[in-house]
Formats: structure tokens, C-alpha cells, sequence
């Protein structure tokens, strides 16, 4: 759990505004809560929906959860917290619009995130080779948005084909390879 505390430690959250329209300092405990090392020792869930992300923007936390979302896969979380993770990372990475506050700073929030996610490639691509349950198929599909050697990626789709779901099997959930509509 060290890692975890210490990128969560390291964030300004008191400075940072909230998508909740409060302090993101709040996001400080929940993330603790989520990786397990809370008062109740073990992962609970907290939605950081409409604190963080949205299905329209990113607000201006973003970042520095995507930080503490990496953090938490090189950490040694249990399972469970390692799935919400990945889940909550790949909400920051498909993000499309920022907030009206951050654009106004001239911040591309989703641009931010995924650029983070880029640093963090070999651990996505450990998650996808380690973890045969539903986290493998959330991982590939991260690194499908933020890798850039796509040889690369097509090698590990290979490679891990008989556990990785349908849809990162088959390409489906990749807009590089997705066949449009006729
Ligand atoms: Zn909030
Ligand atoms: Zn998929």
C-alpha cells in the first residue's frame, strides 16, 4: 500500500476543484477506501462518477487520479481494488470533453490522462498477462487508447487471446481495427 499513499499524499487535492463542485480533498480518503488501506483495511467501493469523470467531461482531478490509479498496479492491492482501478483508469482515458473551468486554463483534461497512462503501459500490459479474470480484458482495452506501437499490442492480443474477452480478441472494442458500419 505504500505507493498508493504516497501518490495520494503527493496531490494538491485541497487546490483542486471537485466535479462534485466542492474540494477534491474528499477524493484524497476515497481513493484510500478503494485500494483497501482505509480504516477498514480491506478495498470498498466509492464512485468517483461526477467527482472525477463523466460521461461527457473530465473534471479537473483527473490527473492526478490517473497518477494514484497507476500507482495502486505497480502496489500490491488485492484484486478486487486492482479491477476498480483499472476500471476507474479507463473512464480517465476514453474521457472526450474537460470541464468548462479547466478548458477555460487551456487544460485538455483527457489528453492529460492518457499521455499519465502512456508511463504506465508495462504495467497495463503485466495486468493483461497476470490477471485472467475481467481486469485482463479492461487492461488490453486501455492500452488499445493509449499505446502507440500497435505491433506491439497486436503481439500481446496473440499471445493472451485464450483469456482476453470476445471483444479485445476480435478486435471489436479497437477503433484501429473496428470494420465502420455499411
Ligand atoms: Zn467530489
Ligand atoms: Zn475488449
Amino acid at each position: 500500500m505504500r505507493l498508493v499513499e504516497m501518490e495520494i499524499a503527493r496531490q494538491d487535492w485541497a487546490a483542486t476543484l471537485c466535479g462534485c463542485g466542492g474540494s477534491a480533498e474528499h477524493l484524497a480518503g476515497d481513493l484510500l477506501q478503494l485500494a483497501g488501506g482505509g480504516s477498514l483495511h480491506e478495498p470498498c467501493h466509492v464512485s468517483l462518477e461526477d467527482h472525477v469523470w463523466s460521461a461527457v467531461v473530465l473534471w479537473e482531478p483527473a490527473p492526478a487520479v490517473t497518477s494514484v490509479a497507476l500507482a495502486a498496479l505497480a502496489d500490491d492491492v488485492a484484486p478486487t481494488a486492482r479491477e476498480w482501478f483499472l476500471d476507474l483508469l479507463q473512464h480517465l482515458v476514453v474521457g472526450e470533453g474537460t470541464d468548462g473551468e479547466s478548458a477555460r486554463r487551456g487544460l485538455d483534461l483527457p489528453e492529460l490522462c492518457r499521455d499519465l497512462a502512456v508511463h504506465g503501459i508495462w504495467l497495463l500490459y503485466e495486468e493483461v498477462m497476470s490477471n485472467q479474470s475481467f481486469g485482463a480484458g479492461i487492461a488490453f482495452e486501455i492500452l488499445t487508447v493509449v499505446e502507440p506501437d500497435r505491433a506491439r499490442l497486436q503481439r500481446l492480443r496473440e499471445i493472451a487471446a485464450t483469456w482476453l474477452p470476445v471483444c479485445c480478441r476480435t478486435g471489436l472494442c479497437d477503433d484501429d481495427l473496428r470494420v465502420p458500419d455499411r
